[in-house]
């Protein structure tokens, strides 16, 4: 089989037909690929794009009570067992630990009046809904 030669002229004459037919199709296709006219690979980053992360809730700031700092105080009827445990778990009336109370902790038990004293479950006696100890544990968000 006999090939033909290519002369110079007819050598630059095919690679520039070549290069318009190139430049011609990705312009062609970089307009088809979208009706905005956006490339196609920032319309694939926008559909690969990990789905954004819900914004967490923000912790609910319990809501201030107008009961007295020492409304609480009443002990009595406490064992010397239960006062320990008080003190042990470092019970304040008045929390110093910033968005922990006991009435968002989920040991809090709720007075039947709204603004008296409460209880807990893990400590015996009068609770303050301001208060806070070393047990405290974050309120589920399910339970109200
Ligand atoms: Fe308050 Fe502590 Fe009881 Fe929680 S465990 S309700 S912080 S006393």
């Amino acid at each position: 089989m006999k090939v033909k030669k290519q002369t110079r002229k007819e050598f630059l004459n095919d690679v520039s037909k070549l290069g318009a037919a190139t430049l011609v199709g990705a312009t062609w296709l970089s307009a088809c690929s979208s009706p905005s006219g956006q490339s196609e690979s920032s319309s694939a980053e926008a559909v690969s794009a990990p789905p954004t992360e819900p914004e967490p809730a923000a912790e609910e700031e319990p809501a201030p009570t107008q009961l007295a700092a020492d409304a609480c105080e009443d002990l009595s009827g406490l064992t010397e067992q239960e006062l320990a445990m008080r003190e042990q778990l470092k019970y304040v009336a008045q929390s110093e630990k910033e968005g922990q109370v006991c009435t968002n902790c989920r040991f809090w038990q709720a007075p039947e009046t709204e603004g008296s004293c409460g209880g807990c479950q893990l400590i015996k006696g009068s609770i303050h809904p301001n208060g806070w100890c070393a047990s405290w544990v974050a309120m589920p968000a399910d339970a109200s």
